[in-house]
């Protein structure tokens, strides 16, 4: 397989995880004190509002500093969030 090929695949496969996302808002902290990046849409969702450069220091909406890692990063310690679309549903 060529390096491009493989390249697409790979963003193929990314993009794939990433649709699994239900795009709660649990994990950017929805339910106790959100981060300041975290936005509703219109059809009732949210979504980051930096996401391609959400990774490193944020802060949350009453000012609380924290890291945001890539969701891979939590489930390897283990989602707290039951319903997250990462547990939930398959590609
Ligand atoms: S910066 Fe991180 S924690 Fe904040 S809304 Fe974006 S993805 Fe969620
Ligand atoms: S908890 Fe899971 S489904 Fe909800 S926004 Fe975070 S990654 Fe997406």
């Amino acid at each position: 397989m060529d390096n491009e090929l493989y390249l697409r695949r790979q963003d193929d496969w990314l993009r794939e995880f990433e649709s699994l996302c239900l795009r709660c808002g649990k994990c950017c902290g929805i339910d106790q004190d959100p981060c300041s990046q975290l936005a509703k849409t219109p059809d009732g969702r949210y979504t980051c509002k930096i996401y391609a450069q959400r990774l490193g220091a944020q802060k949350t909406v009453s000012g609380h500093t924290f890291t945001c890692v890539p969701i891979s990063e939590v489930m390897k310690k283990g989602l707290p969030y039951s319903s997250c679309g990462y547990l939930t549903r398959k590609i």
